[in-house]
């Protein structure tokens, strides 16, 4: 910190401070974690410097050598890792691996038929007429995702990212009952509405997922099975998701961030069957610029990191710890979105505290305690205010917390949602933004959570 403090002290301070942030509240956000130190100082290299677009073996610069050992290694680690066919590990982050994902099943199944009926090798030989035809052709396909108030992400098709724009989209939700994925009607949605993408995956949902079952759903329908999972990748690295569980042997793609339950840099990777692999290979400069060689690097140390036995005792204890605080807020009168949780998070309805998962989010943040306003299904309050606060178990369980931390965790912040009122505006009128906490609780919660 001296040595960026002698030329941007501010930055120097914003960094020391969030350091103290991070160690001094309680972290909650379900897709943040702290990577070790290896990974973090793998980041601060001289790799940085380096262009090297293109892919291993076929680079559009010279002197890419050291890059392409670097990719190399990355790319085995995270194919050993996962047992795919092949990995792609150049996205710089979850969005980039989707539309790498999206273009490279859009290249391979729209882009490359049409090629060959018209007898070129790639979209430069075609007259300007046949390129405008398969141009509108790759703008008409259909994808299908989970809806953003059922769990999914906003990259699986929802309107205002450009998943939403550049497909025809439809959503799938969960059994307004039960709050669970109902295969049935995903089914019956599918045959209707026959996509050519079938997206899997989820931020929010806080149950497994049989991905055998939608990959059933995906053939009869001749669609492409594309798994996001990037909220749970630390869960199948880890061994937690397996069979049918484990999106890899069932999914044609999968993304994943680095990031989350994962517990690398930030980035992304997409992992592909022998089938994908060519029109994946192309991602950079199909869809990226030039590749992040020194987070390719860090990726190769989380992944190596993740190889080993701890990062299964880890990632069990993900799981177990988030039962633990699930079963912390259950015994406490808490609502929680599907009654549980089996992966790394707990969706927490805070209706019945009478507030807004806006209002909720910034009390729990005065108390030192660091979650985020989610949708619950078929949320009230709209996605800006929403119902609920989503808790993940991945930063804390890297922090050493087990099942004591996590039901004391859920009893801190029940305790602050039992003591906040909603506010008023200025005006004196509603608002779902506005929240009284009651005098004291921050201070206690945030004395109790320093003893943690
Ligand atoms: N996919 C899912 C399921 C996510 O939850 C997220 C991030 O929250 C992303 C993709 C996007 O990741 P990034 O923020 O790295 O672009």
């Amino acid at each position: 910190l001296e040595v960026i403090s002698a030329v941007e002290p501010r930055i120097a301070q914003a960094t020391a401070a969030e350091l103290a942030d991070q160690r001094g509240s309680l972290k909650l956000i379900a897709s943040e974690n702290y990577a070790s130190p290896a990974v973090l100082l793998t980041m601060g290299t001289w790799l940085s410097d380096k262009y090297a677009e293109g892919t291993v073996g076929h680079r559009f610069y010279a002197g890419c050598q050291n890059v392409d050992t670097v990719e190399s290694i990355a790319a085995e680690h995270a194919r050993e890792l996962f047992g795919a066919e092949y990995a792609y590990v150049q996205p710089h982050s979850g969005i980039d691996a989707n539309l790498v994902a999206f273009w490279s099943i859009l290249a391979h199944r729209v882009e490359a038929p049409a090629l060959a009926e018209l007898g070129a090798k790639n979209v430069n030989e075609l007259s300007d007429a046949d390129w405008e035809t398969l141009r509108r052709t790759l703008g008409d396909q259909r994808l299908l995702g989970m809806s953003l108030d059922a769990g999914g992400h906003l990259t699986h098709g929802f309107r205002p990212n450009i998943s939403g724009k550049m497909f025809h989209q439809q959503q799938y939700g969960t059994d307004p009952t039960t709050g669970l994925l109902d295969y049935d009607a995903l089914a019956a949605k599918a045959r209707e509405f026959k996509p050519l993408i079938l997206v899997a995956g989820y931020s929010a949902y806080p149950r497994r997922v049989n991905f055998a079952k939608v990959r059933e759903i995906a053939d009869e329908v001749g669609a492409t099975l594309m798994v996001d999972m990037a909220h749970f990748s630390g869960l199948v690295a880890g061994k937690v998701f397996t069979g049918d569980e484990d999106p890899v042997p069932h999914a044609h793609v999968v993304t994943s961030t680095t990031h989350k339950s994962l517990r690398g840099p930030r980035g992304g990777i997409v992992l592909a069957t022998e089938e994908y692999a060519p029109s994946v290979d192309r991602g950079c400069p199909m869809v990226l610029g030039g590749p992040l060689a020194h987070v390719m690097a860090a990726k190769a140390v989380a992944f190596a990191e993740a190889r080993q036995d701890s990062f299964r005792t880890y990632a069990q204890a993900v799981a177990d710890n988030a039962k633990s605080l699930a079963e912390g807020f259950l015994s406490r009168g808490g609502d929680l979105v599907t009654g549980g949780t089996d992966n790394h998070l707990v969706l927490l309805d805070v209706s019945r505290y009478g507030l807004t998962g806006r209002q909720a989010e910034t009390a729990l943040l005065d108390a030192g305690v660091v979650t985020n306003r989610n949708s619950v299904p078929a949320d009230a309050n709209g996605p800006w205010y929403t119902s609920g606060i989503r808790l993940g178990t991945p930063a804390l369980t890297t922090r050493g917390f087990g099942h004591d931390e996590f039901d004391r965790t859920a009893e801190l912040i029940t305790m602050v949602l039992e003591n906040t009122q909603p506010g008023t505006t200025k005006a004196g009128g509603p608002s779902k933004a506005a929240y009284v906490l009651a005098d004291g609780i921050a201070d206690k919660v945030k004395d109790a959570s320093a003893e943690m």
